[in-house]
């Protein structure tokens, strides 16, 4: 069974502050070396449960968070190509969607560096009228190509998320989030052993069939609320979106493909 990563970075064990996910930071610069260890731990945990290949999305800001010299060999890597192909090689040849690193949507509660794609601009993001993250979205896009969600790791908040949109998967809560901008963490040795049982028993699971794909039927209705009006007026040019007040935009989607496409 072909298995797809898709990974963050706020949610990775022992990042605890957000210097540690601003690229070009010195602490991120060593925080990049966690980010490495924990997909790692996912990698073997999917091979311990059967995986066939593993191809592997770093996601943080855009890509390049990973450095392939500290990576499992047995997994190929990529980034972002454009916003219909957030997860390039994701096809329906693949059996399963692990997400690793995850943060909660925006407005969560003690949700660690809690956000919905841009923390500056975007305050609520809804499909079909259900408040929806990046989780729920990176489903719904895996969806479209008939793979289940079967993992999810992050904190706690985040794994309380994956499991409201995905009912049964594995969740793998690294640390627990104090407020916005602190966690209480567990050490890393000891989130990589949770990591990689559960990413063997999340790809054993998916072989006996066990979980099913988010695919939603179009039409499918997007509508994102930003912070301020302003954030909104570059919609007005896109003739696919309307303007629904100064601050929200819709549109209407065939696919769940198009989910990260403005
Ligand atoms: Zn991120």
């Amino acid at each position: 069974m072909k298995i797809y990563i898709s990974t963050d970075m706020e949610g990775i064990s022992g990042i605890n502050m957000i210097e540690q996910v601003q690229i070009g930071s010195a602490p991120y610069e060593a925080a990049r070396k966690l980010l490495c260890d924990d997909i790692n731990v996912a990698i073997a945990g999917a091979y311990d449960g059967g995986a066939t290949e593993v191809v592997v999305l770093d996601g943080h800001g855009g890509g390049q968070n990973l450095r392939l010299e500290m990576m499992d060999s047995r997994a190929k890597y990529e980034t972002v190509k454009n916003t219909l192909e957030v997860m390039p090689s994701l096809d329906h040849t693949f059996g399963g969607l692990i997400l690793v690193g995850c943060h909660a949507m925006a407005g969560t509660l003690n949700g660690f560096l809690d956000h919905t794609q841009s923390s500056a601009s975007w305050f609520n993001f809804y499909v079909n009228g259900r408040k929806c993250g990046e989780i729920g979205q990176e489903g719904i896009y895996a969806g479209h190509f008939r793979v289940p969600v079967v993992m999810v790791t992050g904190d706690k908040a985040a794994c309380k998320e994956g499991l409201e949109f995905f009912k049964g998967i594995e969740a793998v809560a690294v640390k627990e989030g104090l407020g916005r901008n602190r966690a209480k963490c567990l050490v890393p040795e000891r989130a990589h052993e949770m990591i990689r049982e559960s990413a063997a028993r999340a790809v054993r699971r998916a072989k006996a069939g066990e979980f099913s794909p988010w695919a939603l039927e179009p039409p499918i209705e997007i509508k994102l609320e930003l912070y301020r009006s302003d954030y909104a007026d570059p919609f007005e040019t896109n003739p696919a979106v309307e303007r629904l007040d100064a601050r929200t935009v819709r549109k209407v989607i065939q696919s769940g493909r198009e989910i990260f496409h403005w």
